[in-house]
């Protein structure tokens, strides 16, 4: 007897032929390729591959290792790759082993110990009520479900500083100067936002007992956004030990699927906006227009609350020496360290000043300096362009291991990334006062 079995391999169908009666255990084996194709995601190498051709062809590209270009996705990314002429080659897994470990109870985590983005908002309400002499909580907007009636979240920013009377103040003129760091504006970038709260638990607790916390706080005030969208998170985290691998923000144009609605927060920036992505549903999709999206316009009203415009409006106007103010958003993954400009290659009038400092940081965290002029519209060049604060990207972590990538353990936070980026976090705070000047 010839059965015909139709077994799925990447959305085609291949008639299988068998040519004698299958077995009970070949035919549980066919309707588990059928009902089952390889949905693993992974990170893939694609040697020769343009970054921006790929991103073109609605790829999700990141930095790879060694340079080349690396995409995320399925075996039928892959196959889709292959389906180009590329020839990809299979890098690492995206999703590392679990471990178990002890947590506080009521404590909302997911993947192994990172924190729900109301669980980091619980947080912050915490942390406030607790250090009332050394920090101020500030709602600065609604993510885009909440401006949809649709739950959401919102945005919240701490200022922490040994509060004098005046300090923390929504004012651009303020007597101490400021260094602003954001994280998780792309959501599945896990570590960035418990990055965040390392740095938050370092300078509240660290008051009075460490010399260095003191003297900064004493001059600084610190200004934190450990979760820029947090309605990226609760997507993330709706997957559990298999985080969905939400980059945008929840305004889902019609028409796509999965994952993969939602604005690039990080291209919707107003400086120099356009030309990023225009694919509605591709991972780095700059919106329908600048600024278009509330986490955008929360965040920069806010930056032009904390910092005066000190830069020129010509693209060749360098910031004065006398500039202050530093920020950091934070990101994953390469281990970079990224200045302005980000919307061209031509180098920024500021670049020699960026460089020196982001090299300060480098010193501690080891990563590499280097500007891309590649994407448009992003947070840095954003508050570089138009306030002349000295701006820079973290891409945190490499490619692969198991503190690689968009999903690393947990323990790795403590095991690698803050303890390689607590003395850059605190470099970028010493340079506030004259970012330029060092
Ligand atoms: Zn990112």
């Amino acid at each position: 007897m010839k059965l015909r079995i139709g077994v799925a391999v990447a959305g085609v169908v291949v008639p299988l032929v068998l040519v004698n009666t299958p077995s009970a255990a070949q035919l549980e084996t066919a309707r588990l390729e059928v009902e089952q194709p390889d949905a693993t995601p992974y990170y893939w190498q694609v040697p020769g591959a343009g970054e921006r051709r790929l991103k073109l062809a609605g790829f999700d590209v990141e930095h790879g290792a060694g340079g080349a270009v690396q995409v995320v996705g399925d075996q039928s990314v892959a196959d889709r790759l292959a389906g180009l002429g590329y020839r990809p080659v299979r890098h690492d897994t995206v999703y590392k082993e679990v471990l178990p470990r002890v947590q506080d109870v009521g404590v909302q985590t997911f993947y192994g110990g990172y924190r729900t983005a109301a669980e980091h908002s619980r947080r912050l309400t915490d942390v406030a009520a607790a250090y009332p002499a050394l920090t101020q909580v500030y709602d600065i907007g609604d993510s885009w479900r909440k401006t949809q009636g649709q739950g959401g979240h919102d945005i919240r920013a701490v200022c922490i500083t040994r509060k004098q009377a005046g300090d923390c103040a929504l004012s651009p003129n303020s007597a101490k100067p400021r260094f602003a760091l954001i994280a998780q504006l792309h959501a599945r970038e896990l570590a960035t936002g418990e990055l965040a709260w390392r740095w938050i638990d370092h300078l509240t607790r660290g008051y009075g007992s460490d010399a260095e916390v003191t003297s900064i706080m004493d001059t600084t005030e610190l200004w934190v956004v450990p979760v820029a969208n947090p309605d990226g998170v609760d997507i993330v985290a709706s997957g559990g030990n298999q985080p969905l691998m939400q980059r945008k923000n929840a305004n889902n144009p019609t028409g796509c699927s999965g994952a993969t609605g939602g604005v690039d927060l990080n291209r919707n920036s107003t400086f120099k906006w356009g030309g990023a992505g225009t694919s509605r549903c591709g991972e780095t999709y700059q919106g329908p227009s600048a600024g278009s999206e509330p986490e955008t316009k929360a965040l920069e009203a806010w930056f032009r609350q904390l910092f005066p415009d000190q830069r020129g409006p010509g693209d060749t106007d360098p910031a004065p020496v006398t500039t202050r103010g530093v920020m950091i958003t934070v990101h994953s993954y390469g281990n970079l360290i990224m200045p302005p400009w980000g919307w061209t290659w031509n180098a920024n009038p500021n670049a020699a000043g960026l460089r020196a400092l982001g090299q300060k940081m480098a010193a501690f965290n080891g990563y590499t300096v280097r500007a891309e002029g590649d994407t448009t519209g992003t947070t840095d060049d954003f508050t570089y362009g138009n306030l002349g604060i000295a701006s820079y990207t973290f891409e945190l972590g490499s490619s692969s291991g198991n503190c690689g990538g968009f999903f690393p353990q947990y323990s790795c936070v403590d095991s690698l990334f803050w303890p390689r980026n607590k003395g850059a976090l605190l470099t970028a705070a010493r340079a506030a006062k004259a970012p330029y000047a060092s």
